[in-house]
């Protein structure tokens, strides 16, 4: 084994184009401790095969994977005279296009189809790496190590098969070798393929440090750090320098796209350092994720979580009772709805649910589950809400905390407030059109 074992993920704008590919590779070249290099499709690439997987027309699915495909050659055209690339990438793409056509729209189609952005930009960045580096580096099919359930779209790592994979696959081959693998995919026990969800490299990445038992997991990105609020929406957001894995797995579970919110899982598991900087100006400075920071105050950043659903249920029925909220959540449950946040009054419970728009068969609130609710309790769903979260440290005894932030709200229509129950967040809702200006607001006055 090698001294010091990093995983370095590069996401979707990180791979856009050959010179961005290029500039990953220096990042990769310039320390022999990046022992694995986990990759995301090129920017755009995952929603034009989404695209592939829901059209219905043949005509569309080929006219989408034409664009896939004029991409992804004018990339190869700049690694010249390689014609095995060539041919490799040329190979995966006609497979493309006979899987896309026809297709049954099932979720495994649309995992198997959308695996193919991935195995692409790898296989295409081991080339650009070899070109620099020669023989060291190893192409690797990340569904070797990553297994997962056949939960399609949103599925679970098998963290004891993942190890006992990496242990046979990946560690004895680490010293003097740089692996190139796929983020976001993975292959269920039956051997199909399967993704983690959008987003969802981060996830892989964490995996791999987590089944090697890496130093140090490194997310590059479009962003120079982990910033105060994205970057997107209040242009004065400034840099994190140091961060806790508590508070990052909050940011990144209360909406900070950055991280996928899997991602601290594993590293928190294992006590893996952090580190997220921008491909693009690798010299500037990140954000480092620890499990202790030097300081620890009390907002140290804000988040927004977009589509969220309000479902509110009222029945006379909890008053004095039990097995009331057994019963809501056994609906909620047997139709796979994961419930975010929960409020509840002696007669009424609110709940929070991602209306998650990207993965079929996870978040939106079928009819189906409604009318069951309603055969013992009245129903009422509110949907177009944000989630806003306050992330820091210490929030739920922190006094005379919420009256300032509450009060610099006049006007805003709160629909949810989550105080206390974790030390890390207050979080609330308020409708998706005014999302963004509170975002603004609270972070002109509390940061
Ligand atoms: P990648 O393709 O590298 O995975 P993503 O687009 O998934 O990149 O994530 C990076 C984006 O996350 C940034 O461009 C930024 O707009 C967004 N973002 C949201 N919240 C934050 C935050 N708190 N700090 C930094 N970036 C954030
Ligand atoms: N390519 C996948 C996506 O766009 C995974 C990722 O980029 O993290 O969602
Ligand atoms: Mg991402």
């Amino acid at each position: 084994m090698p001294d010091l074992v990093k995983v370095a993920k590069f996401g979707g704008t990180s791979m856009a184009d050959f010179n961005a590919m290029r500039r990953c590779a220096a990042i990769v070249l310039s320390d022999p401790d990046k022992k694995i290099v986990v990759v995301s499709a090129t920017a755009g690439t995952t929603n034009l095969l989404t695209a592939i997987a829901e059209s219905r027309s043949d005509s569309e699915k080929l006219d989408l994977a034409d664009q896939i495909h004029k991409k992804h050659l004018e990339i190869c055209s700049q690694l010249t005279g390689n014609e095995e690339l060539l041919n490799k990438v040329t190979l995966l793409l006609d497979q493309l296009k006979d899987r896309a056509l026809g297709g049954p729209m099932t979720p495994q189609y649309r995992d198997e189809v959308l695996s193919y952005g991935e195995r692409l930009s790898s296989t295409i960045f081991a080339e650009v790496l070899r070109e620099q580096a020669g023989e060291k580096v190893s192409w690797l099919d990340a569904r070797e190590i990553i297994a997962t359930d056949q939960n399609h779209g949103r599925a679970e790592p098998d963290i004891e098969q993942i190890e006992v994979n990496a242990r046979k696959k990946l560690l004895p081959n680490l010293k003097n070798r740089c692996f190139v693998t796929q983020g976001f995919i993975g292959r269920s026990k039956s051997g199909v393929t399967t993704t983690l969800g959008r987003g969802g490299s981060d996830y892989s990445a964490a995996l791999f440090a987590e089944a090697v038992n890496a130093d140090v997991l490194e997310i590059w990105t479009d962003v120079t750090a982990v910033y105060t609020t994205d970057p997107r929406i209040v242009t004065e957001a400034k840099p994190i320098t140091e961060i806790s894995f508590n508070e990052a797995a909050e940011l990144s579970v209360f909406g900070a796209k950055v991280l996928h919110p899997a991602t601290m899982v594993p590293a928190i598991r294992k006590n893996i350092r952090v580190y997220v900087g921008s491909s693009l100006e690798p010299d500037q400075p990140g954000t480092w994720i620890l499990k202790q920071t030097k300081s620890r105050p009390v907002i140290r950043a804000i988040s927004l979580r977009r589509n969220q659903t309000l479902l509110t249920v009222h029945s006379l029925d909890m008053l004095h009772r039990h097995g009331f909220l057994a019963r809501l959540f056994k609906v909620l449950s047997d139709h796979k709805i994961s419930v975010d946040l929960v409020t509840t009054s002696e007669v009424s419970v609110s709940l929070t649910l991602d209306t998650d728009v990207t993965t079929p068969g996870t978040g939106y609130l079928p009819d189906e589950a409604i009318r069951e609710l309603k055969t013992f309790c009245e129903v009422e769903v509110q949907r177009n809400l944000s989630l806003i979260a306050l992330i820091g440290n210490n929030l739920h005894t922190t006094s005379g905390l919420s009256g300032p932030v509450f009060s610099s709200l006049e006007g805003i229509n709160i629909r949810l407030i989550c105080h206390g129950a974790s030390s890390h967040n207050l979080c609330f809702l308020v409708d998706e059109d005014r999302a963004e200006s509170v975002v603004r607001t609270l972070h002109e006055k509390f940061i």
